[in-house]
């Protein structure tokens, strides 16, 4: 098979897998459960030896000499309204990668596995990354209790598809020598500068903070400008500080001010009380620390001004490194493909920062046309899906090695 049509191959397989219509393949129902069938032909056709672990983990195995295996994959669960791209091409690329070292003689030294994985997105249940925490053995009893918006729990969901939830414990794996997951990268880096390949150094720590502050509630026509303690004003000051600190001093760093209100919140009154988030993220922990920092200075500043501050951290996750090894590996296999990479952050949450904490792991991005993500304009080139798969060819041949 010539180059030019693994891409178009690889375009055409997603396309298969997303169907027709919205996009939308929450864990455990019916859309999720149809696209794994299709996975799971496609790995077989592959010449992948497939089969699914007691709680739903969909694997296709290329044996090698040895037990100890290269494990790559990502979520086939998407969001609602999604694409066709974020998720799926990090478990469909691997697998055509595969089928064409096999087409070519290859036999793998270590074993090579794909896993394709769900609730990635918290596309139905409240928290995320269910699988990976499911293999690296990071779940549980009470968080299979955990319901989605129709009451029914994460153990009811599996046992509705014939999964066996209290068998969780044997879905932990052992001898995995590395991981990495292909993505997308959900951004226009990779896009606006015409790089190929995303040699990912680190998944960037979120912070999330909710902030409110209480002012002096009045009229707004008879309160001169001078006795007021409006709490609208000064949570806009505080946003466009902390946006240019961030510009100014941590220039890696995005901080975006999403959720604003005010109580009232009427045009002719001045209101009592402003609430309003901010989420910032880097992959340094000094730039997070830093832009702490500088929330917690302002917010002593309003304090001295006479307004009562409350802040809550809703979340505080620091970054998460990749492994320098597997990140040369994958800087190495783009480099003998002849494909132009970055080295770069990923700014969204990934299975693999999960994984990372158990076994040595690395992520790949191509890139995304505009860095348009979670929409239905999701759309990655098909040159670029082919670089997926010949830098993941290379990948395997670096981290599972040929048989003798
Ligand atoms: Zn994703």
């Amino acid at each position: 098979m010539d180059k030019i049509d693994a891409g178009l191959r690889a375009e055409a397989v997603l396309a298969d897998i997303a169907g027709s219509g919205e996009i939308w393949r929450p864990s455990f129902t019916s859309e999720y459960m149809a696209a794994k069938d299709k996975v799971r032909e496609l790995m077989a056709q592959a010449g992948l030896r497939t089969h699914e672990d007691a709680v739903g983990n969909l694997y296709g195995v290329l044996k090698g000499e040895s037990e100890c295996t290269v494990l790559t994959g990502s979520h086939l669960d998407t969001v609602r309204n999604g694409g066709k791209y974020d998720g799926a091409c990090g478990i469909v690329l691997p697998v055509l990668a595969l089928e064409e070292l096999v087409a070519e003689g290859f036999r793998p030294k270590k074993t090579v596995a794909v896993i394709a994985m769900y609730e990635e997105e918290g596309s139905r249940f409240p928290s995320s990354y269910l699988s990976s925490r499911f293999i690296t053995g990071k779940i549980t009893d009470t968080e299979l209790e955990e319901r989605d918006k129709n009451g029914i729990s994460i153990r009811e969901a599996m046992q509705a598809y014939g999964y066996d939830p209290a068998d969780y414990k044997s879905a932990k794996l052992d001898h995995i020598s590395a991981f990495f997951e292909l993505h997308v990268e959900q951004g226009p880096r990779l896009y606006n500068c015409g790089a190929d390949i995303g040699v990912v150094e680190s998944i960037v720590g979120l912070y999330s903070y909710e902030l409110t502050l209480t002012g002096k509630q009045n009229h707004a026509g008879t309160t001169p400008m001078n006795m007021r303690l409006d709490p609208v004003l000064e949570a806009c000051r505080i946003i466009d500080g902390v946006d240019s600190f961030v510009r100014a001093e941590t220039p890696s760093a995005v901080v975006t001010a999403g959720g604003i209100r005010s109580v009232p919140g009427l045009s002719n009154v001045i209101a009592q009380e402003a609430f309003f988030t901010l989420d910032f993220r880097s992959g340094s922990q000094a730039a997070l620390d830093a832009i702490d920092g500088c929330i917690r200075r302002r917010l002593k500043d309003s304090e001295a001004k006479g307004f009562a501050v409350k802040l809550t951290v809703k979340c505080a996750e620091p970054p998460c490194r990749m492994d320098s090894g597997i990140a040369a590996a994958v800087q190495a296999a783009a480099d003998a493909a002849g494909l132009k990479s970055l080295r770069m952050d990923s700014g969204a949450g990934h299975d693999s920062q999960i994984i990372a904490a158990s076994f040595p792991t690395g992520m790949v991005f191509i890139p995304s046309v505009d860095g348009v993500s979670h929409s239905p304009k999701e759309y990655t080139r098909p040159k670029d899906l082919k670089n997926g798969i010949k830098t993941v060819k290379q990948l395997i041949l670096r981290l599972a090695g040929e048989a003798k």
